[in-house]
């Protein structure tokens, strides 16, 4: 049953750089929102704490308390990834001090609402599917291209989640046989190409020096036509439009849809890429270029978040929403 227009939901993002929290609508609409800096620690509780803390200055902007029955629909999570579904746990990559960490359970006791989970590129996917660039089309991936690369996928209207909630990990695919050892211990992962920070730690090694060095000083020299800058980016344009006639050849997807700091970039990131697309998406079902830059930028991963509590039967039919 989907939320009546009088309850909201608690939304929660949960990034290597920042923790988020924000109240949302039925609609879909965000009213308070309040962000932490991740702490950089290997303290499991203190990092619990600091989500704490940015959920109950949310509550507190929002003049609400979990007691408070508009806030029956409970707590919907986006987590950087991998997480369990089936045990509620998440060992984010970028987050090195929650390993198997049982944050469904934790949010339940401290809290006493119902809490779901999903991952931050399956969220993001959702938002823009709900309220974004993805609209009305059935069969979507849904990317964020920034630190790392995530994806989740919405397959007939619904979220496809996997065995364990993990579907859609395209950062991970292989795109490389030859290319560099991923984070994640595999070879050649889209991430180990296409990330930012795997495109700076690429542009630094082949003499970029402006800037602090990061993916946005990359991103910044590759528009005032910085040759290294711009080869940085044709080679991960290069590796995301591999990848991504991957997916479409094998799902048939409507759409792509890109979200992330370095999709900001824009057309130094977006035009190799379609162009790669196009050599590799051959068959005519895929051929027709379908990638769009997302639309709601960083509020897409707490809008889709909220849906887990708030639209659980639009996007998990048949009573099988993530708990
Ligand atoms: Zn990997």
């Amino acid at each position: 049953m989907a939320a009546s227009q009088d309850q909201v939901a608690l939304a929660v993002d949960i990034g290597g750089t920042k923790f988020a929290a924000a109240i949302v609508t039925p609609d879909g609409n965000i009213v308070v929102t309040r962000r932490v800096p991740t702490p950089q620690t290997d303290d499991a509780n203190a990092l619990f704490d600091a989500l704490g803390s940015a959920i109950d200055a949310t509550l507190q902007a929002a003049g609400l308390s979990f007691a408070d029955p508009r806030l029956m629909p409970g707590i919907g999570v986006g987590t950087a990834a991998p997480l369990d579904l089936t045990t509620g746990t998440l060992s984010p990559v970028n987050i090195p001090g929650w390993r198997l960490f049982p944050l469904r359970d934790r949010l339940i006791a401290r809290y006493g609402v119902p809490v779901g989970m999903i991952g931050d590129a399956v969220a993001v996917a959702i938002g823009e599917h709900w309220k974004g660039a993805a609209k009305g089309n059935a069969n979507v991936l849904g990317m964020v291209v920034s630190t790392g690369v995530g994806g989740g996928l919405i397959l007939g209207g619904r979220v496809l989640p996997g065995a364990t909630g993990n579907a859609g990990h395209i950062g991970h695919a292989s795109v490389d046989p030859a290319g560099p050892v991923c984070v994640c211990g595999g070879i050649g992962c889209l991430e180990a190409i296409a990330s930012g920070l795997s495109l700076a730690a690429w542009a630094r090694e082949d003499g970029f020096s402006g800037g602090d060095g990061s993916a946005a000083a990359v991103a910044a020299a590759a528009a005032s036509g910085d040759e290294v800058a711009l080869a940085a980016f044709r080679r991960a344009g290069d590796a995301l439009g591999m990848a991504i006639a991957g997916a479409v050849t094998l799902l048939d997807l409507d759409l792509v849809v890109i979200g992330g700091g370095v999709a900001a970039a824009g057309a130094v990131l977006f035009e190799p890429l379609a162009a790669a697309y196009s050599r590799y998406a051959a068959l005519a079902f895929a051929a027709e270029p379908r990638i769009v830059p997302a639309a709601l930028g960083a509020t897409a991963g707490l809008i889709g978040a909220a849906a887990v509590v708030l639209a659980p039967d639009a996007y998990w039919p048949g009573g099988d929403r993530p708990r």
